[in-house]
């Protein structure tokens, strides 16, 4: 992790925490728990940054879930799909 890690308030939590396996609690209890630590933060930016620019697919990252990411990821897709048409059809006419 760079050095902005060194910062994040996550540092010392117990990792099911953010990476929940359903043993020790609901995941969704642990997702809750990891927001909530994720909400004082001071790094979240980089952190959320981090996982998007290395495409992390499992846990909890700058506070958002699996499927918070997925859905950015999704949506980022969408409007790169859309520039590249307008520049296509920019260039063509
Ligand atoms: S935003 Fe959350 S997961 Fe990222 S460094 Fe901070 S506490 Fe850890």
């Amino acid at each position: 992790m760079s050095t902005w890690g060194e910062d994040a308030a996550c540092r010392g939590e117990d990792p099911e925490i953010f990476f929940p396996s359903g043993k020790t609690a609901h995941p969704t209890f642990e997702l809750q728990r990891a927001k909530a630590i994720c909400a004082t933060c001071g790094v979240i930016e980089q952190c959320r940054r981090f996982a998007h620019a290395t495409d992390q697919r499992i846990g909890v990252w700058g506070g958002l879930g699996e499927d918070e990411r997925r859905l950015q990821r999704l949506r980022a897709a969408r409007v790169r799909r859309a520039r590249e048409g307008y520049v296509a059809n920019t260039l063509r006419a």
